[in-house]
């Protein structure tokens, strides 16, 4: 997809204007490598103007009743739905994954803008009973002036995730979307501040610079809270920033994720979800599967039926008809994931199928591809057993006992998502008890809802988005002690 420069250039959203930076950054077709579009290069300057505008925004955006707020969420989701298809094609020529993740992804973002407009209305408080003097009251408030930074492998709906509750709340946002996929973002900040936001509420920062623009921020007090979807590494820095002054930090990191398909599961059904879940965006899921444990007394069967479902698997470029897999993001994506095959192979793993890059029969797709991989014969100390891969890789574990491995499953230092695949409801409900992951998918390839708390554990986060819990990451809570 060509984009014609000009109109791409003007993407710092600032006090209400859309402005050119000093200079721009280009933007690449992931599966062809060619540059789509030169964005504005955003700098620490741009950044602390859009604080002032936000800080000065906040005192009246505040203010806007709820159910205001919530019908411009609404009116944007109304718009998103509307354009879905421009927005998909937008979204793939960025991130490389196929069209139909791309369309899904966006009525995705629709979806919870709608949840946020009616969650920012329940933001309830609480009266409690009176003492001698009066009542007691629990009233809450927005956290206030917001950092959004978002990665480029969901570049829509971890961003929207973001804005919407914050907007919702009432606090105001600057958005920093990943210098890879600058476009759907600030396609999808267009519509929701065209919605009818008043200027310096949602303001954008695109940004090749990220550490330079982030640290101006949290360097200031009067940003109150930092939302960060991303790497764990990146995470952290954001926390030890928070080591001058305080300020609210929701963390949503990686992952590991384990599935476990017990014997008694819908075998077939169970083959096309974990083949679904791993191989959604080429494995650049931080819910996709690293580990998949399955009942040795089911193996047999089992094997044939994920390879089956692999082989239906279409390499390709994200627009072409039929393609479920697309490009990794990079050659240094690739390198990892060949990194992680190559350690197992040394280790004694077997390739199933797969295991090498992906040759186009097209010299126009330059760009990092791999083929679907399904690995057997490991063991817990590979590489690939603890670390994210990143990638269209299937790691296949046996395991005997529902002990053995719920302990296995749990142990990893994150702690983001993992599957169960059984039809016994004992079964399933003593293992979502003991795994302890944020998500927990029972037959279910994708437990991901605006209606459910999403988030992770140890090192893959804190704080919830989505669920009721997903306002709260932007409300203060306040008592206040009547005496009368
Ligand atoms: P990344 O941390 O490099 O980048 C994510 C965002 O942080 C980008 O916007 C980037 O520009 C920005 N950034 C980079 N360095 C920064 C710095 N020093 N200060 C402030 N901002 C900075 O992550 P990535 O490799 O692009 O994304 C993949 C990672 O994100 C994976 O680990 C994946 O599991 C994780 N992820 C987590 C979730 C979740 O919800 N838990 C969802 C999607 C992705």
């Amino acid at each position: 997809m060509a984009v014609d420069p000009a109109e791409t250039s003007a993407t710092l959203l600032i006090d209400g204007e859309w402005r050119s930076g000093a200079s721009v950054f280009e933007v690449v077709d992931p599966a062809t490598l060619e540059v789509i579009a030169k964005v504005a290069d955003g700098g620490p300057d741009d950044a602390l103007a859009a604080l002032s505008a936000a800080v000065t925004a906040f005192r009246t955006w505040r203010e806007v009743p709820s159910e205001e707020r919530a019908a411009t969420l609404r009116r944007a989701a109304d718009r998103i739905r509307a354009e879905a298809d421009r927005l998909a094609a937008v979204l793939t020529a960025e991130n490389g994954k196929p069209l139909g993740e791309s369309r899904g992804e966006i009525l995705g973002t629709a979806r919870m803008l709608e949840w946020a407009a009616e969650e920012g209305r329940r933001a309830y408080g609480r009266v409690t009973p009176p003492n001698a003097a009066g009542p007691g009251l629990v009233m809450r408030e927005p956290v206030g002036p917001t950092l959004a930074i978002s990665p480029w492998n969901f570049p829509a709906s971890m961003l929207v995730r973001k804005l919407s509750l914050a907007l919702a709340a009432g606090c105001t946002v600057i958005a920093k979307p990943a210098e890879q996929t600058p476009l759907i973002a600030t396609e999808l900040i267009r519509i929701i501040a065209d919605a009818g936001l008043p200027p310096g509420a949602l303001q954008s920062i695109t940004t090749s610079r990220p550490a330079e623009v982030a640290g101006a921020l949290l360097a200031d007090p009067r940003l109150r809270k930092v939302t960060f979807t991303g790497s764990t590494e990146v995470g952290l820095s954001l926390i030890r920033s928070t080591d001058k002054h305080l300020r609210r930090t929701s963390l949503e990191l990686g992952g590991h994720s384990p599935a476990i398909v017990f014997d008694d599961a819908d075998l077939a059904a169970a083959a096309a979800g974990v083949v679904a879940t791993k191989f959604a965006n080429a494995g650049q899921s931080c819910i996709s599967i690293n580990r998949l444990f399955v009942q040795r007394t089911a193996l047999e069967e089992f094997l044939p039926l994920v390879l089956e479902r692999v082989a239906e698997l279409r390499v390709g470029h994200g627009t072409t008809t039929g393609t479920t897999v697309g490009p990794l993001i990079d050659f240094a994506g690739l390198d990892k994931v060949e990194r992680h095959v190559a350690d197992a192979r040394k280790r004694g793993a077997t390739v199933l199928t797969g295991g090498r890059r992906w040759e186009p029969g097209d010299a126009k797709l330059a760009g990092a591809f791999y083929e679907p991989t399904v690995l057997t014969g490991l063991d817990d100390s590979m590489l690939i057993s603890s670390e994210e891969t990143f990638g269209p890789v299937l790691p296949i574990y046996a395991f005997d006992d529902e002990d053995e491995v719920v302990e296995r499953a749990n142990a990893t230092d994150y702690g983001l998502a993992a599957y169960v695949y059984s039809n016994r409801m004992d079964r399933v409900l003593r293992t979502a008890d003991r795994l302890s992951f944020g998500l927990i998918g029972v037959n279910d390839p994708f437990p991901v809802r605006p209606e459910l708390p999403f988030g992770g554990i140890r090192n893959s986060g804190q704080e919830r988005e989505g669920g009721s819990e997903g306002i709260d990451a932007y409300l203060e809570t306040k008592s206040v002690s009547v005496k009368l």
